[in-house]
């Protein structure tokens, strides 16, 4: 069996058939050590195994979101305490990114709580990839819903790459948003690729979705006409205030398979362990990194949520022996 998977994956990488439910699922089913020996080995293959991408995320836009997604405490529709700021300066997000760069980061993600960028924005959000272009940071935007000539005036502007996340399965996503649906994310993946983006799409473990549910959004996303070069998975922080402020925490085994699968399944994409770090243990971390993530947000604030923090992240990388990618090597993920 152990030998067919490498196969399989190889084969599948090639172009071969498409990832389903169950072939993924009995990947996923694997004896632990085995689908870590499995993802661990595809990981060798594709990526320097000590070696991790650090990025920094900003909100350049913060709050009064019109969409309802349920785990997000910058919608409108949750009594998070967010308050909603306007959209930043341009010196304001080139002095941050300045900082991140210091601090060892080679991509810099910009999010604003929006469903769509308004035309209005458009030659602020342009002006903002320029400049922290010309820092020599890879750059990324994560704005929502993009219409197919905001993806090419961000193209054009240099954008290297844009996030948005299918979050989970196609049949559990009405159960966490309503105000867009799971084909309007698609869509937008569509439309970025189309003008020559790279995609940044994953998901969050933790909103009271099935292992199938979770399964089903990696294969949804592995079998896109070209992966995302950059698949984030989350694990939920619950904020207060939103819709998912009590739900149930995950398994932290089950979280470490989903990193693994994503990694088989999406053998030369970045698997980004991004939210929820500060609270996973630095086993799990480890762990994690050895079943085939290789990217993490540095800095101790995400959006309005907590990170590990540059201090417990260079110890727990230095225990591990891991070094950060620098930027003039950043293409390689
Ligand atoms: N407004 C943009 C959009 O919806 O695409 C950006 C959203 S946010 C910056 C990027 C991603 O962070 C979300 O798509 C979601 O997957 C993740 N996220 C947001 N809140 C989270 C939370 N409380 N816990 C875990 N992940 C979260
Ligand atoms: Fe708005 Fe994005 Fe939050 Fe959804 S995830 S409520 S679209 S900021």
């Amino acid at each position: 069996m152990l030998k067919t998977v490498a196969a399989a994956v190889a084969e599948r990488a090639g172009g071969g058939d498409l990832w389903t439910l169950s072939s993924a699922r009995e990947l996923y089913d694997l004896p632990f050590n085995d689908l870590l020996y499995q993802s661990h080995t595809v990981h060798r293959t594709n990526f320097d195994a000590n070696r991790v991408q650090l990025s920094k995320l900003l909100n350049i836009k913060t709050g009064g979101c019109p969409e309802d997604c349920g785990y997000c405490s910058q919608s409108a529709h949750h009594a998070s305490g967010v308050t909603a700021s306007k959209l930043m300066k341009l010196q304001d997000v080139v002095s941050e990114a300045r900082k991140a760069m210091e601090n060892g980061a080679t991509r810099y993600c910009m999010g604003a709580a929006w469903r769509s960028p308004k035309p209005r924005d458009e030659a602020a959000i342009v002006a903002m990839v320029k400049a922290v272009k010309s820092l020599g940071l890879e750059t990324c935007m994560t704005l929502g819903m993009l219409s197919p000539e905001q993806a090419e005036t961000f193209a054009n502007a240099g954008l290297d790459y844009y996030n948005h996340n299918i979050d989970t399965s196609e049949s559990f996503y009405p159960e966490i948003i309503t105000s867009h649906s799971f084909g309007d994310r698609l869509e937008t993946l569509a439309r970025v690729r189309e003008a020559g983006i790279k995609v940044c799409s994953g998901g969050i473990l933790g909103m009271g979705e099935t292992v199938d549910d979770r399964i089903d959004m990696l294969v949804t996303l592995a079998n896109l006409e070209t992966p995302p070069e950059s698949v984030p998975i989350n694990l939920l922080i619950p904020m207060p205030g939103s819709r998912l402020a009590n739900a149930s925490p995950v398994d932290p085994i089950a979280f470490i398979r989903i990193i693994a699968l994503a990694r088989l399944m999406m053998p030369s994409s970045s698997v980004r362990l991004t939210a929820g770090r500060t609270a996973m243990s630095d086993e799990m971390q480890a762990l994690c990194l050895f079943a085939g993530a290789n990217s993490i947000f540095i800095g101790d604030t995400l959006l309005t949520a907590t990170n590990p923090g540059q201090d417990r992240d260079s110890s727990l990388l230095g225990r591990l022996g891991i070094t950060p990618i620098t930027v003039e090597k950043s293409g390689e993920l």
